[in-house]
């Protein structure tokens, strides 16, 4: 039977990223960074030996990206992610799965005009959710920001971005430490949960709880709102519990002094292992001059999405609330 275009690239990345994990004994994940960076840069980067290189060399050759989409391109190398993660990863480095990828990218479109914009994700990961929402708008120009603290994850991220060929500009660093870049239009994260440590650097934030430790993904929010442009849109992955903990009453006040919010879209539960680890995505808008609050919020629980005739209802009614509110 013949592979699909998704299937053929992904063979060629996980025979060549075996291939290289074998003999550099580094993990899986690694070794899937350096073959990325091969294929992109249609060389082999690293010393090995003339046999490994020679057979590198030869299932490269079996496949020419500009044959592919860049959503070819992206799923292949998910998959591989997907593989490389099956063991080791945490459940705050996980992925974020291509469904919410594609509904942020449909919000998006949604609600940003503007055929130029600058697009931040300071909590990019793989990179997965960023290139997904960026690939369901090909017609707009989007400059991409990505910031990650892990050096692995950040490498397959720019390697991930690269054979995509999207700019976007990558920092390895802390995104609750200063950030060095000019206002954006939008904000995406899939939000890391938990306590921040470092609390010195947590009093620098306005959400910084009074004892112990502030959450991270807390403080997440309040600096994407300070760093995106007055009448700007932020897409978060939130927990379900966001306004449940004993931090939200800090958290409801410091946004309703700085953002309207547009709304919550709660994902099907299917998605998640139980009730607890529950998720939605929490649309805001940073408040700007003559820029009023919707008159209602946009409140919808997301169908499981192999639902078509309930997915494409829900997505009317989204459209409905966009017409009559934007
Ligand atoms: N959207 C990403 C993707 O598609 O791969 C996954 C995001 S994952 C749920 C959250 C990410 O936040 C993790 O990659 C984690 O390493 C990163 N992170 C956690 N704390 C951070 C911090 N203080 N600064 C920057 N990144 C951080």
């Amino acid at each position: 039977m013949k592979m699909t275009p998704v299937e053929e690239l992904f063979t060629v990345i996980n025979e060549t990223a075996t291939l290289i994990q074998e003999e550099s004994k580094c993990s899986y994940l690694e070794a899937l960074a350096e073959t990325g960076e091969n294929l992109f840069q249609e060389t082999v980067l690293q010393e090995l030996s003339e046999l490994t290189e020679k057979r590198l060399r030869k299932t490269y050759q079996e496949v020419q990206l500009s044959n592919f989409t860049k959503e070819d391109i992206r799923k292949s190398f998910q998959l591989a992610i997907l593989k490389g993660m099956k063991d080791s990863t945490q459940p705050n480095h996980q992925m974020t799965p291509d469904t919410i990828g594609m509904l942020i990218g449909y919000l998006l479109k949604k609600f940003i005009k503007s055929p130029t914009y600058r697009l931040l994700d300071p909590a990019v990961g793989t990179g997965n959710l960023l290139t997904a929402a960026i690939n369901q708008d090909p017609d707009k120009a989007i400059d991409g920001i990505g910031i990650e603290i892990d050096d692995l994850l950040i490498k397959l991220a720019y390697v991930n971005a690269n054979l995509q060929e999207h700019p976007i500009q990558f920092f390895n660093q802390d995104s609750l430490e200063p950030l060095f870049i000019e206002p954006v239009d939008a904000v995406i994260s899939d939000l890391p949960v938990g306590y921040y440590p470092n609390d010195i650097r947590a009093a620098d934030y306005e959400l910084k709880v009074d004892e112990g430790h502030t959450y991270a993904h807390h403080l997440f929010i309040e600096q994407s709102i300070r760093h995106v442009k007055p009448g700007g849109y932020l897409f978060f992955i939130i927990p379900n519990g966001l306004f449940e903990s004993e931090q939200a009453k800090k958290l409801q006040e410091y946004l309703s002094k700085t953002v309207n919010i547009q709304g919550i879209i709660q994902l099907p539960l299917s998605m998640f292992k139980n009730k607890e680890t529950g998720k939605s995505v929490f649309i805001l808008q940073k408040k700007a001059e003559k820029l009023n609050a919707p008159k209602q919020v946009l409140l919808v629980n997301m169908p499981s999405l192999s639902n078509v005739t309930e997915v494409e209802k829900i997505l009317v009614k989204i459209d409905r609330w966009i017409n009559e509110n934007k």
